[in-house]
């Protein structure tokens, strides 16, 4: 995946666990999941109790993975990292779960990639705190049931829907995170910069946040490519029209879209008569995968205004249309 914009997390960003925030303090923007998250950790704080199992979805890059290390971090727990389809056997499973301390984070990165089996076996973890385990094989096979430590589960997903029903009913605190307003973005903008000892001003924050799609790892990317050119072109400071001739070589618009998104845009328009089209015929003139489209590039799409989902399909806004400068009425007529 060679996009800029891209919301999956790329080998460019290996430094991104030195730029996540780790309180919740730091942690900026979402009101809402923040609000939850300090109110439950309170509470289960006093209560001496661990926290109570945490379901975090949407759609990739807006800081799941630094959430899950917050709630560690406030909880003054330890935190193991893994992700669904890393979790091939119900014994990968048991042998995580039986290496924790009590209180633990165990965090569970894609959650909705588990397999039945494994997903299986988590149910009575989460519920009990124990595992039923299968020994032996054919007749002389039989389960025994094994304690482990009580901890708290944090998934992640991109879609709550994804999941299902068994499991998404176990976890006690579902939080859904929103893309982030320009304001929000700047702010992190500007705080990775004082991370990286990038000199950036306010309004070159303000224009890395417009164009990052309301997510912070877009933001932080480009952040660094822009410090890139200011280094070569500016003497390293990054001011707004070092940003905008970066932004501007990196082919990033005003709106954050890329010739990809306008690509798909206009084939929405042109080849479809500006819809409905299929999410699976719309991706494969990307030459994406539906799956690709729908959680990683449709998301801030659909958010923004620029596609909107019907029963029959995705079809072109009147925002897509001016957007191109076109005019509906008379694409359609043509
Ligand atoms: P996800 O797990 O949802 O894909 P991450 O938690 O890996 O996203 O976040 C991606 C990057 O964005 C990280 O480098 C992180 O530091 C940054 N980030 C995410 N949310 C915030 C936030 N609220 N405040 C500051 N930085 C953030």
């Amino acid at each position: 995946d060679e996009r800029i914009i891209s919301p999956a997390p790329r080998d460019e960003d290996i430094e991104e666990q030195g730029l996540r925030p780790r309180s919740l303090n730091e942690y900026i923007g979402q009101g809402k999941a923040k609000e939850t998250m300090s109110i439950f950790i309170e509470a289960a704080k006093k209560r001496g109790d661990s926290l109570d199992h945490v379901l975090l979805y949407g759609p990739p890059g807006l800081g799941k993975t630094t959430l899950a290390n917050i709630i560690a971090n406030e909880m003054d727990v330890q935190i193991r990292i893994t992700s669904g389809p890393a979790i091939e056997r119900p014994g990968d499973l048991a042998a995580i779960l039986t290496n924790l301390d009590t209180g633990d984070v165990l965090f569970i990165d894609e959650i909705h990639r588990l397999n039945r089996t494994v997903e299986e076996v988590l149910y009575p973890a989460m519920e009990d705190f124990c595992l039923d385990i299968v020994i032996g094989k054919g007749p002389s096979a039989r389960s025994i049931r094994l304690d482990v430590p009580s901890f708290t589960l944090v998934g992640a997903t991109t879609r709550a829907g994804l999941l299902t029903s068994p499991l998404r009913d176990r976890f006690g605190i579902i939080s859904k995170l929103e893309f982030y307003d320009n304001n929000d973005l700047a702010e992190i903008v500007t705080r990775t910069a004082a991370v990286l000892d990038i000199e950036v001003e306010p309004d070159a924050a303000m224009e890395v946040a417009r164009r990052s799609r309301g997510t912070p790892r877009v933001a932080n990317r480009l952040l660094k490519r822009v410090r890139d050119f200011a280094q070569v072109r500016a003497q390293g400071k990054v001011t707004l029209a070092v940003a905008q001739d970066a932004l501007k070589m990196l082919e990033v618009d005003d709106m954050g879209l890329d010739s990809v998104d306008r690509k798909m845009l206009l084939a929405i328009i042109d080849n479809f008569d500006g819809g409905p089209v299929g999410v699976e015929t719309l991706a494969a003139t990307i030459g994406e995968e539906a799956g690709t489209v729908e959680d990683v590039y449709e998301p801030f799409l659909l958010q923004q205004g620029f596609i909107s989902r019907t029963p029959r399909g995705r079809i072109a806004t009147n925002r897509t249309y001016s957007y191109f400068g076109r005019d509906k009425e008379k694409t359609e007529q043509k």
